[in-house]
């Protein structure tokens, strides 16, 4: 979906400006300020366009905004693109596109150089690295999905975050559903139709209304699969949905909710995940192929660094610091003339309640662009008496339950049922960013009023070459007679490998290697091999064995030497391992 995104590669101390096309370099010759803007969200977006439109014609201040996508997210709808209601192209707008006048720059920031005032990002496929010199920087970053404190759920949960992830989770609720429609064996098939999110905030919440809306639309296709055998379960840490709604809504949430048989378990976090499961802090087990995990907001790593510098101060929400910005009300980072932060990556503080920090939504993060356009122009401009103080409370809150049903707290109006989610509705399309894409969202919308959803799986579940996979004790990893296809290697923990009726054939640990008969045949598995504790493996296919030991040679030595003293009659003497992965079937 997304442009290739540009590499991690590591950041040398220094790097040297490219000049840069000759039409650019006319502009930035002609500017005495350069204003940069880091992301391209809502924050980033609406305060490059304010400034721009404040600008007019004047060529002395040159806006460059910067951003790893090169288009900006709608993630209100990103529920409703998940459940296929909306089609993903219509929740996106190219970020040049909003911002005609300003200088757009797809790439990735890497670190800030504070002392010499310059942006160093990687662009070109993460191939290139620039130096971005700025006298004047706003940070939008937003926040970042950060699963680590939870073993197995950075790589078994898909997240709503992104259109991606909003696009992936359509395909994989299909995929699901296809394998379920065939699946014989009982248990296999209850878990392909159980699905669970975590966190019972916006995203959450939605989610799991988005999805069983979708579920129960589309289960008509698929004539072995009964009503009955949907499993939605939402699991939140508290004893009340929607946190950041009035008591009374989020009650009324958690009732429309179970009313269509969602299974809400409330006081519970996720402790682990691993394939075939999600394990609560009250030690169930919930046995799904379908884990979506909205918990585990981060701070935005460059902010991080950042922060770390000592440059900055840090907001605090509840007395501790929650990795973003501090600003005061012009929206300026704290201590410092140069630097303004918006949106999730800042914390800017409530009008009217300097204790309390503005919420994380949409809705505030484009008011403060607005805000910090106003005063960034007052600075360069050396006119204090222009600049103006962040004095937005908010227009109330909506939520989205799927099904023609929302809960809304609109100036203090508490709405629930269909008149709340046609004010959603009517509110988030005319929020959309362009007559063309509230168009299409009003076609996508009006479409599924008459006719069936489409349920084609678009994106085949093309497993990546290599891989980690997390399994909890007592876990299947290899099951006896299917066909193997990957490489295991244990990263961490410890594994049994076990003949079938269950005699231990072996004990195997960190670094070591199982599974690797299926590199040279496609033969059936002959043990089981099943987790003794938490255990994470390096799974690898035969294609991303082949590209990775073929090149090179002390692994290749080291696979070659281990299959020949295992498996002497399947690798001639004079052979390499590699050689033979290539006459394997797949
Ligand atoms: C599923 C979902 C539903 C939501 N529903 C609502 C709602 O109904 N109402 C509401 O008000 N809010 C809602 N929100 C919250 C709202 O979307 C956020 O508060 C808002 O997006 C914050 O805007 P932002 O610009 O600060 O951050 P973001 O939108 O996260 O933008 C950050 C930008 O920075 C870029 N970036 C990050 N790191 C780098 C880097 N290293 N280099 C270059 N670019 C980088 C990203 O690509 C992105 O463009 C929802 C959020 C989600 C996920």
């Amino acid at each position: 979906m997304s442009l290739p995104d540009p590499s991690d590669a590591p950041v040398p101390a220094t790097a040297i400006a490219r000049p840069g096309p000759p039409a650019l370099m006319a502009r930035l010759r002609k500017a005495k300020h350069r204003v940069v803007v880091l992301g391209g969200g809502f924050a980033g977006v609406y305060t490059a366009r304010h400034l721009s439109e404040l600008l007019g014609s004047r060529t002395d201040v040159h806006v460059e905004l910067l951003s790893e996508e090169n288009y900006f997210v709608f993630q209100p709808l990103l529920p409703e693109v998940a459940a296929g209601g909306v089609s993903p192209t219509h929740v996106v707008n190219p970020v040049r596109e909003m911002v005609p006048r300003v200088q757009f720059r797809w790439s990735k920031v890497q670190r800030i150089d504070i002392a010499a005032k310059v942006v160093y990002a990687t662009q070109g496929e993460g191939k290139e690295l620039v130096a971005v010199p700025y006298d004047h920087l706003v940070f939008a970053l937003g926040k970042v999905s950060n699963f680590s404190s939870m073993p197995g759920v950075q790589e078994h949960a898909l997240a709503m975050k992104d259109l991606s992830d909003a696009f992936k989770l359509r395909n994989h609720v299909y995929r699901c559903l296809e394998l379920a429609d065939v699946e014989d064996a009982p248990a296999e098939k209850a878990a392909l139709l159980t699905f669970v999110v975590a966190g019972g905030g916006f995203s959450g919440v939605e989610t799991i209304g988005e999805l069983s809306e979708m579920l129960h639309k589309v289960k008509k296709n698929f004539k072995n699969i009964e009503a009955r055998e949907l499993r939605l379960v939402l699991v939140h840490s508290r004893d009340t949905l929607l946190p950041e709604m009035p008591a009374a809504l989020g009650k009324a949430a958690m009732e429309i909710l179970q009313q269509r048989g969602v299974e809400i378990i409330v006081n519970a976090r996720t402790k682990a995940a691993s394939r075939y499961a999600v394990y609560l802090s009250t030690g169930a087990r919930l046995e799904t192929r379908t884990f979506i995990c909205t918990v585990g907001n981060a701070p935005n790593p460059i902010c991080k660094d950042a922060l770390a510098t000592g440059a900055f101060v840090e907001g605090k929400s509840g007395g501790r610091g929650i990795g973003v910005f501090q600003t005061d009300l012009h929206l300026q980072c704290t201590g410092q003339t140069h630097y303004w932060a918006v949106g999730d990556c800042a914390g800017v503080p409530m009008p009217g309640k300097p204790d309390e920090i503005c919420p994380a939504t949409a809705q505030f993060a484009i008011r403060q662009g607005k805000v910090a356009a106003e005063n960034i122009l007052a600075a360069i401009d050396n006119r204090p008496e222009r600049r103006r103080e962040f004095s937005f409370k908010g227009l109330g809150t909506l939520a989205s339950l799927g099904n023609r049903s929302a809960v809304a707290d609109m100036m203090g109006v508490q709405l629930k049922g269909f008149v709340a989610w046609f004010a959603w509705r009517t509110i988030y399309l005319s929020k959309l960013p362009g007559m063309i894409r509230r168009l299409r969202v009003t076609v996508d919308w009006t479409l599924d009023l008459f006719f069936p959803r489409d349920i084609t799986q678009l994106q085949p579940d093309e497993s990546p070459q290599l891989r980690v996979e997390h399994y909890e004790p007592g876990e299947v990893i290899i099951a006896r007679d299917e066909i193997g296809r990957e490489l295991f290697v244990i990263q961490q923990g410890e594994v049994e490998v076990k003949e079938p009726d269950g005699t231990l054939v072996a004990t195997l640990k960190d670094g070591e290697v199982f599974g690797e008969k299926a590199l040279l045949t496609d033969a059936p598995r002959t043990a089981h091999v099943v987790a003794k504790t938490p255990v994470d493996v390096l799974v690898m296919t035969r294609a991303g064995f082949k590209a990775l030991v073929g090149q090179l040679q002390p692994l290749d030595d080291y696979f070659t030497g281990l299959m020949k003293q295992r498996y002497p009659q399947l690798v001639p003497d004079d052979t390499r391992v590699t050689a033979l992965v290539g006459t394997a079937k797949s």
